[in-house]
């Protein structure tokens, strides 16, 4: 497959964060002030996971009001659709827009996300869900609000819950309750784990009962939890150009190994525009660096369709495209 046919290949998305994609238009639009990709994305010199989480100042300002969120999620749906996109999940930190707000409460940002979910998939017939990130770095007061939020809009254009923020600072094992209380209330959870953190972060998500992994690469080499994803059947959400500039990963993508161990591996984009990537241009690398078939690029499509928190209905409809695509 060449870029025009990834390109025109039906895709899904399941990784890819509200204030890290909004389009340069979109912010400098409501900031008052003009900005590109050079402004607001990083390099591969990028040091850390915590230099990157630095690039998202700008963003999270251009999504103060309500208004601003819910034409935000659209401006990543008509992204979304301009490369054939057909399903995508967008995820945000609903304290945090509301905080960096004015005088928004997080549920107004839930509620205007889901306003221009419902409004984006009738302009562009883009489909999707949001996922609403709890944070490392808050307590767990906190963090139990978002779960309420996910509970109360659970279905209704909310499909779960995510873990975010820095890893390595605030390891995964600390949210045993967080997690306890998700399951009391039947809310599904996914988690960012094995990104800049390592075995015990990824081994303490899998043992929570998250229903997705967040990038996951650096189960790298670690054979025995590379079978316990296949055995439990867990998806992993690969992000690779995220994965470089992070440094998550430093040599060989681990793409071409996790798929050779049967992993359900997909692959998404975390941050369209810190990251200035597009999900052709992460597939295309992809590609490159796992020397990828055609058949395995539309299996790495039906595995984020399988994945995805999307209805019955919504995931025929995408394999039947991409049975007919090949
Ligand atoms: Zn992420």
């Amino acid at each position: 497959m060449d870029r025009e046919q990834i390109k025109a290949l039906p895709k899904v998305e399941l990784h890819c964060h509200l204030d890290g994609s909004l389009s340069p238009e979109f912010i400098s639009s409501h900031l008052g002030r003009s900005l590109d990709f050079k402004d607001l994305s990083v390099s591969i010199e990028c040091a850390s996971l915590n230099e990157y989480l630095e690039k998202f100042d700008a963003e999270i300002k251009a999504l103060s009001t309500p208004d601003a969120v819910r034409d935000g999620v659209m401006d990543v749906l008509a992204q979304a659709d301009a490369e054939n996109v057909r399903y995508m999940e967008i995820r945000f930190d609903p304290f945090c827009l509301a905080e960096a707000g004015n005088a928004m409460t997080p549920d107004d940002a839930v509620a205007a996300s889901i306003e221009g979910l419902r409004a984006g998939t009738l302009k562009y017939g883009v489909k999707g869900n949001i996922i609403l990130c709890a944070m490392r770095h808050f307590d767990l007061e906190k963090n139990l609000g978002t779960l309420s939020l996910v509970e109360k809009y659970l279905g209704k254009g909310v499909c779960c819950m995510d873990l975010a923020g820095a890893e390595a600072v605030y390891p995964t094992s600390g949210f045993k309750e967080l997690f306890k209380a998700a399951r009391t209330r039947n809310v599904p959870y996914i988690i960012h784990a094995g990104e800049a953190d390592g075995e015990s972060s990824i081994r303490a998500a899998l043992s929570f009962g998250a229903k997705r992994i967040g990038h996951g690469v650096r189960m790298q080499g670690i054979r025995e939890l590379e079978n316990e994803f296949v055995e439990k059947g867990i998806p992993i959400e690969m992000c690779p150009t995220s994965n470089f500039q992070t440094k998550a990963v430093t040599g060989i993508y681990p793409l071409r190994e996790f798929i050779d161990a049967g992993i359900m591996a997909t692959i998404n984009t975390d941050n369209r525009t810190v990251s200035n990537t597009t999900l052709t241009d992460e597939l295309e690398s992809a590609k490159g660096v796992a020397n990828l078939t055609d058949a395995e690029l539309v299996s790495l499509e039906k595995n984020a369709v399988n994945a995805s928190f999307a209805d019955e209905a919504t995931k025929n409809d995408i394999l039947k495209e991409l049975e007919a695509f090949l």
